[in-house]
Formats: C-alpha cells, sequence, structure tokens
C-alpha cells in the first residue's frame, strides 16, 4: 500500500526537497509513498490570486482565508487525516507518528504569515499539530520534518527493521548511548561493558543509562513513564520483582 502524502503549501517548489534524497527519496522513487504538493494560491478567486486578509480585531501581518483553504481541502482526495502546522497545536509525539505511518496517508495544510483563520478548523475536520515550542516562518518545513518521521517507519524503508523500535521515545524514554571504533579517542575509551560480550550486562548498561539519562534530561518523559509503570498491570508487577 502507497502512503499518500499531499501537502496544501504555498511553497509547493519545496517538495519534495530534502525528502528527494537519502531513504525517503529512494522510497518515493520505489512507490512506497507519494507525494502532491498543492498551491493553495490555485483556489484564489480574485485577478489578484489572494489568499489572505488583514487580521479582524487589527494587528500585524496577514491571516491565511478559509474559503481558500476549504476549497484546497476539499480538491484533494479524502481518507487519509487533514493535518495543520500551527504552533498552536497538540506537540508531535512518536506516537502520534507511528499511528500516522500506519494509515493510509496524510494531507498537510502549511501556513504562513500569521496562520489560518480559526474558521478553518470548525468548518473542516482538520487536526493542529505542532513540532515545537518555537516559531517557523511556515509550515512546511514542519511538514518535512512530519512526514520525514513517518516515511523511515514504512515498511521496507528503513534498512535494518529493528533500528525501529529501540530509538528514544519508543518505549518512552531516550535512547541509551551509543559509541563506535576507534575504541580510544583523545584518551577516551568505550565503556568496558559494551565491550564485555556479555549480553545480559550490557542490556542491563543500556537500560540503566536509558533511564538515568531520560530522568535528568527529560524530567517530564521520566514522570509519565513512572506514571505508566505505576498504573499497568504488568508495569506494576515489573516493579515488584525489582
Ligand atoms: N502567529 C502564529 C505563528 C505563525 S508562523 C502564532 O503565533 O501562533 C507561520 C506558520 O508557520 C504557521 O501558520 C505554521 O503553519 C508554521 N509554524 C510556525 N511555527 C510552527 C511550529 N512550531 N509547528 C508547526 N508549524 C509552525
Amino acid at each position: 500500500m502507497t502512503f499518500a502524502a499531499t501537502v496544501l503549501t504555498l511553497y509547493p517548489d519545496m517538495f519534495p526537497g530534502p525528502l528527494g534524497t537519502s531513504l525517503a527519496g529512494r522510497a518515493l522513487g520505489e512507490g512506497k509513498w507519494s507525494l502532491d504538493a498543492v498551491n493553495i494560491r490555485d483556489f484564489a478567486t480574485d485577478r489578484h490570486s489572494t489568499v489572505d486578509g488583514t487580521p479582524a480585531g487589527g494587528g500585524a501581518g496577514m491571516v491565511l482565508r478559509a474559503d481558500i483553504l476549504a476549497a484546497a481541502i476539499d480538491s484533494v482526495p479524502a481518507g487519509p487525516p487533514i493535518l495543520a502546522m500551527t504552533p498552536r497545536g497538540a506537540p508531535l509525539a512518536q506516537a502520534r507518528v507511528r499511528a500516522l505511518a500506519d494509515g493510509p496517508g496524510v494531507t498537510i495544510l502549511c501556513g504562513r504569515f500569521e496562520g489560518f483563520d480559526e474558521r478553518i478548523f470548525e468548518g473542516r475536520q482538520v487536526e493542529q499539530v505542532s513540532i515545537g515550542d518555537y516559531i517557523l516562518s511556515g509550515g512546511e518545513m514542519g511538514a518535512l520534518v512530519l512526514l520525514d518521521a513517518c516515511i523511515r517507519l514504512l515498511p521496507g524503508v528503513m534498512g535494518a527493521a529493528s533500528s525501529g523500535v529501540d530509538e528514544s521515545f519508543e518505549g518512552g524514554l531516550l535512547e541509551y548511548p551509543q559509541y563506535t571504533r576507534p575504541v580510544e579517542w583523545e584518551g577516551r575509551t568505550i565503556p568496558e561493558v559494551l565491550r564485555s560480550g556479555d549480553h545480559a550486562r550490557i542490556s542491563a548498561w543500556r537500560k540503566s543509562m536509558a533511564e538515568t539519562d531520560t530522568r535528568l534530561r527529560r524530567p517530564d518523559l521520566w514522570e509519565r513513564h513512572i506514571g505508566a509503570r505505576v498504573q499497568s498491570p504488568s508495569g506494576a508487577r515489573r516493579q515488584k520483582d525489582e
């Protein structure tokens, strides 16, 4: 099944952009995903091709018009979820990425200027998504980020199938630190345990490092992880065993 990506944007030339190279580019060539970049401006109705207006109530910048956005949304095949890129949206996380990658595809609405007329979110089924607590100049980079995260999970895209399950966030924790050759670099050596060949010790070390690093670097993730362990019956059993 082909994962169908549709991007509604004022800058269709930005696609596939970086997704035309490497893993994603090869997968695109192999038909594992498809891409349609639709120019929102094509749905303007006046001779100046206007897509925006001044903010109601005053203020700086311009706002994308709901009627033009709706015409663009209505022109693309229905089915895949429609996401809008906005800093006001729910923070994108790996669980949502995984669910999207398991589905038929995604339609992404890219904002520009001051963003969208709010009524588009009432008039159409649109999920608002943010890629982080900072402001981009447009939604296109966010769309590229979201698509990259989905595409690497599609069947047959990633080299080793197992490299997807051990990553940061997949188990609610950051990944453990990684090392490779040379064994000694500028006086620093790879931790002895990783060179021991003792798989049980290696796995215990990795688990402990993942937990420590998550606790210190991402107390928000750690709190959620601990909470989930206490709540789920298997987690409770695990805790008793420890
Ligand atoms: N005035 C808006 C920001 C507009 S930035 C506000 O303060 O909320 C212009 C466009 O860039 C947005 O419409 C959105 O599509 C995109 N964008 C900016 N930051 C983003 C983020 N963190 N996540 C997703 N999209 C973002």
